[in-house]
């Protein structure tokens, strides 16, 4: 098991058994099935991104805490070469956690990529969560509560993420954008 999967299946165990949660009850919130879930604390299985987004959100817990422990108080350069890549074997989404959440800040900065033609769609997160989405790099569309919004290089959108919304790359080259996710005060 490499160390992003044991992260993964730590911290999965630790969140479920501080909730009480069964696999059963897990797979109702998350609306992933019993098997995946304790394959993934195993270790046996590396979910794809749509996968864990949806256990992140069933658990009410970003993103990257299930692929990074936050260290905010080293100040060093976040260089890509040394962050924790989620990316599966399909390759069409990257996940790159520029800055991990952070519990006083109560927020992470993720950097996306899509390959061309790639789409990925997200349930609502919790009432409170704010997304602020910035490319970088390419042309993204944003789907919000049903309304499509088309973002070039430099451009920026934030939403309240408790709706459905969708991200998608209309173009034939790679897209890559900063989404800085703001949670609610607990
Ligand atoms: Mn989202």
């Amino acid at each position: 098991m490499d160390h992003l999967q044991q992260h993964l299946a730590d911290t999965l165990k630790a969140r479920r058994s501080e909730r009480g949660w069964s696999l059963t009850q897990a797979a109702q919130v998350t609306g992933v099935s019993k098997a995946m879930l304790g394959q993934i604390e195993r270790g046996e299985s590396s979910p794809t991104i749509a996968t864990l987004w949806k256990i992140a959100t069933g658990f009410n817990l970003p993103f990257s805490v299930f692929i990074e422990a936050d260290d905010v108080d080293r100040a060093i350069p976040r260089r890509r070469q040394l962050l924790q890549e989620y990316s599966p074997a399909d390759n069409l989404m990257q996940v790159l956690p520029l800055f991990p959440f952070d519990a006083q800040l109560n927020f992470e900065m993720l950097v996306i990529e899509l390959a061309a033609g790639a789409g990925s769609e997200s349930a609502p997160h919790e009432p409170g969560v704010v997304e602020h989405v910035v490319v970088i790099e390419g042309e993204l569309e944003l789907q919000v509560d049903g309304n499509w919004h088309r973002l070039v290089q430099g451009e920026g959108l934030r939403f309240h993420a408790d709706c459905p919304h969708a991200y998608r790359n209309p173009r034939d080259r790679p897209v890559r954008f900063h989404d800085l996710i703001h949670y609610p005060q607990r």
